[in-house]
């Protein structure tokens, strides 16, 4: 555990409140401008305590991807039918094992509303599809496949595309946060910035009635007339939390605003909350959809382990568990098809005419990178990959000359989207407050605690073991939006 303390505070130790609203959200992402739009849209006083300077988080760093589905204007438009049986199957399968079957049925069976939800806070999406593998697409397409039509997933449910995008260009969570913001503002919510919660304040009967903060170094007391809604995001910023519950992503980068240290689970544990699935990351591998699919990606030991036409987090999830470092292998043919837009700047490092040199330029041994491309070449001369799975359409012989991509040497697609060098793993944490549909948060027995709700990473949402992109703004506002009518009813 973490060693700054977060004990709770007692309300007979707090002489005096200087703030008090009926509802309290705390942290302003996706999760909490979702709660503050809720809870003051249903007649609830509210204020949202951000520690930065102002609202944003993670989210407004964020691609913008939002998964949603089960027959938007988007997909009709776009010509894909769609149903949440479909969407829950995929889900499902995508998000697990252990995906969470209650919240998960929620979110697909309410997810048409839940799109219009955003489009009614002012965000527009076109009704086109970006049909190319690609970690983002570089253009305002509002419709992008999200690993629906990857093997296993195209057996389990019908292939329908439901990764939707805002109207912007490469990333777009900037955009759903400055709609989100200013559609709680509009709605009364007030915000105080520059204030880090640092404990909750509780009554004698143990239920949840503020919050103590630091705003400039001035200890500021907050009363919650009906609830606390803790939106503080996750914990991939705190090395001791990470090293306690979800060491897998030590040592890699963090796909975060710097601020995810896991402050509002601790504030709640600290009271007897539980913790869910605080094991599960999501990860990226700084490794081009584009080119792997093209080409082949490959372990230190020069093997494959799996389809790389599935959804990139799931080819990162794969290298995470396999030994590094991982190579993307590709040839001259391959590499020349890949469309500019989506290259992001990335160029082989190691070219050779055959596999042997290439073998000894990376340190793979002798043979074993012969082995894996001889394997997969008799394979694709028959349109077949028995052992992953890829997709017929991306299946084609290799041939000399071969070229190496190193996923550690970041992207630099140009702009301020560049992926610096690292381990060519980054990620965030999935796992947080065990919390009901409502997001009221439960105690180590199950009970909820009075007064006290979270969501967004704050929160364990509908993931089980795995994740796809969009299900981290889009569960945290789902469940955000349900956490503030909750707590706005006292
Ligand atoms: C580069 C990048 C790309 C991504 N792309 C996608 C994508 O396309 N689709 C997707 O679904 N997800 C994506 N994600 C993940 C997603 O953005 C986050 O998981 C999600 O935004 C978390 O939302 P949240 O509201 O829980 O937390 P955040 O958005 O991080 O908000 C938490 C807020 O709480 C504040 N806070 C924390 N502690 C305190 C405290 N003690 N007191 C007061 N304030 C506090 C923080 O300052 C922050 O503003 C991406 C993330 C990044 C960084």
């Amino acid at each position: 555990m973490s060693s700054r303390p977060v004990r709770p505070v007692p309300l007979s130790q707090v002489e005096a409140f200087e703030h008090e609203a009926d509802v309290l959200v705390v942290g302003f992402g996706c999760a909490g401008a979702a709660a503050a739009f809720e809870a003051s849209s249903a007649g609830a006083d509210v204020i949202v305590l951000e520690r930065a300077g102002g609202p944003g988080g993670s989210s407004a760093l964020s691609g913008g991807e939002l998964y949603l589905g089960g027959g938007t204007r988007v997909q009709r438009a776009c010509g894909f039918d769609d149903t949440p049986d479909e969407m829950y199957a995929y889900l499902e399968a995508a998000l697990g094992p252990h995906a969470d079957a209650e919240k998960l049925r929620l979110y697909c069976d309410e997810s048409v509303e839940h799109f219009e939800w955003f489009r009614a806070r002012g965000l527009t999406f076109e009704e086109s599809m970006y049909d190319a593998p690609s970690w983002m697409p570089p253009t305002r397409d509002g419709l992008m496949w999200l690993g629906e039509n990857a093997w296993p997933y195209n057996t389990i449910a019908r292939p329908v595309p439901r990764g939707h995008r805002p109207a912007a260009e490469n990333f777009g969570g900037w955009l759903i946060m400055e709609r989100l913001a200013s559609a709680a503002h509009e709605a009364g919510a007030r915000t105080h910035a520059d204030t880090l919660a640092t404990a909750l304040v509780v009554d004698e009967s143990g239920r949840v009635v503020g919050v103590v903060a630091s705003n400039y170094g001035k200890t500021v007391h907050y009363r919650a007339r009906r609830g606390v809604v803790l939106t503080t995001g996750g914990f991939v910023d705190d090395e001791e939390m990470l090293a306690d519950h979800a060491p897998v992503l030590l040592g890699h980068g963090k796909v975060s605003d710097g601020l995810d240290d896991g402050s509002g689970i601790r504030m709640a544990a600290a009271l007897g909350a539980a913790t869910r699935r605080m094991a599960q990351v999501e990860a990226a591998l700084t490794a081009l959809p584009a080119m792997v699919c093209r080409g082949m990606l490959v372990n230190a030991r020069g093997q494959r382990f799996i389809n790389e036409d599935v959804y990139p987090g799931m080819f990162s999830h794969a290298a995470l568990h396999n030994p590094a470092p991982w190579w993307v292998i590709i040839d001259e043919e391959g590499y020349d098809a890949i469309p500019e837009r989506d290259l992001w700047g990335v160029r082989p490092q190691h070219v050779a005419e055959t596999l042997a040199e290439l073998e000894e330029e990376l340190g793979i041994p002798a043979g074993a990178l012969e082995t894996t491309v001889a394997t997969y070449n008799r394979h694709a001369a028959e349109g077949d990959d028995p052992h992953f799975h890829k997709n017929p359409a991306w299946l084609r012989e290799l041939k000399p000359p071969f070229a190496a991509v190193n996923p550690a040497l970041g992207f630099d697609p140009g702009g301020s989207d560049a992926v610096p060098p690292g381990t060519g793993i980054a990620g965030f944490t999935l796992g947080g407050l065990h919390t009901t549909v409502d997001g009221a948060v439960l105690d180590v027995s199950g009970s909820p605690i009075a007064g006290l709700f979270a969501a967004g990473r704050a929160s364990s949402g509908i993931h089980g073991e795995g994740y796809v992109s969009g299900t981290s703004l889009g569960d945290g506002t789902f469940f955000g939006r349900r956490a503030g009518r909750a707590a706005a009813g006292g």
